[in-house]
């Protein structure tokens, strides 16, 4: 996938698993709504960081990205620390998060310690009415004084919105909301949760139900049925581009374990059984399931069969040996925008100043 650490211009990080809400359809929820019993409760450390960024001290990268499968990383112990010691190894770090946790005073010091390298995106999904039903456990008069304290202390921040049937008629009302408090971008994205599941709605541990908004891509999706018998069997066989090697990105999980992307880095930890974790299983049993341990084998990960040959082969050219991942035809076939980070699932507007997505 890449030859070498010299390839690689960003990093995504799942620091942590550690969260002060559940939203019912994240990695740490299970489908019972209760905290997920298979993820392990820990952090990245510092050390581990001496261990990521070393290769990066005279090439830099570009960014450093927080956005995990199971936690949020300002809710992480170890962040306070972390964050300092890789500014000095990256020209950004993006940080995405629910925004609720700590106080205004930290968000204040956030933002003198970030200086001109962060970008903070606060996941909002609604306003004081709204974003409570998804984001369950959160409280949005804290978040708005937490990402008012930032923004003042002259921290860079993005909104970005979830669209759900119950938010959706928000969506200007919110805009309006975030350019007022000085918020530098606004982005919209259709939620992936929803996507090749029969279902159109949850129950969440509060009892609220939260419908999908139905799909501007549904289309696309009918348009795949016409040619394939199903979704499995154009998973199996679509062309595929791999979006992070596209990116020059890999993902690091919170055991530090090495994956090529955050798709990746989930079926691990699910509470439940999935396909992609059933399509896993050929190259553990290959390779055995500490062959990604950076805290083992560092940087040598990156030089080990399934980095340099299985994935290539398995994407465009499989064999018994190196046999498709179902992760990669799902989310980088060709002809279906599965991830809800992209192409037409993704709207993001600058309200105020020229900043490129990371
Ligand atoms: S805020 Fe993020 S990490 Fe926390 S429960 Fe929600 S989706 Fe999961
Ligand atoms: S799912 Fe597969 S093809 Fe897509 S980004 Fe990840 S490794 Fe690349």
């Amino acid at each position: 996938m890449f030859e070498n650490t010299l390839q690689i211009r960003k990093l995504m990080l799942d620091h942590t698993s550690r969260c002060n809400l559940m939203c019912p359809q994240c990695g740490r929820v299970s489908k019972d709504q209760k905290l997920n019993p298979k993820m392990p409760i820990t952090d990245l450390t510092l050390n581990d960081y001496k261990i990521l960024l070393e290769p990066f001290k005279n090439n830099q990268l570009e960014t450093i990205i927080h956005c995990g499968n199971f936690g949020d990383v300002i809710a992480s112990p170890t962040f306070d620390k972390t964050l300092l010691y890789s500014l000095d190894y990256t020209d950004k770090i993006r940080i995405e998060t629910n925004g609720s946790a700590r106080k205004p005073t930290w968000w204040n010091e956030l933002a003198q310690k970030g200086k001109d390298k962060l970008h903070v995106v606060f996941s909002i999904d609604g306003l004081k009415d709204t974003n409570h039903l998804y984001r369950i456990g959160s409280n949005f008069d804290k978040i708005i004084a937490n990402a008012t304290a930032y923004i003042n202390a002259g921290g860079k921040a993005e909104w970005q919105f979830i669209e759900f049937e119950h938010n959706y008629h928000q969506i200007e009302e919110a805009e309006k909301l975030a350019k007022d408090l000085g918020f530098k971008n606004f982005t919209v994205k259709y939620t992936a949760r929803f996507q090749n599941t029969n279902k159109k709605e949850i129950k969440t541990r509060k009892g609220n139900i939260v419908k999908n908004k139905e799909s501007h891509i549904k289309k696309d999706y009918d348009n795949i049925l016409s040619i394939y018998k199903d979704f499995d069997e154009y998973v199996a066989n679509t062309d595929i581009t791999c979006k992070f090697k596209k990116d020059k990105r890999l993902f690091i999980d919170m055991e530090m374990r090495l994956w090529p992307c955050c798709w990746f880095g989930g079926p691990k930890y699910f509470s439940h059984n999935t396909k992609q974790w059933e399509s896993f299983k050929h190259f553990l049993n290959l390779y055995g399931e500490d062959f990604n341990d950076m805290r083992k084998h560092g940087w040598n990960v990156l030089q080990h069969e399934f980095f340099q040959t299985y994935l290539e082969q398995s994407w465009n050219n499989p064999n018994d040996k190196y046999k498709r991942i179902y992760t990669c035809g799902r989310t980088c076939g060709q002809k279906y925008e599965f991830s809800s980070g992209y192409g037409k699932n993704w709207n993001t507007k600058e309200l105020s100043y020229e900043e490129n997505r990371l």
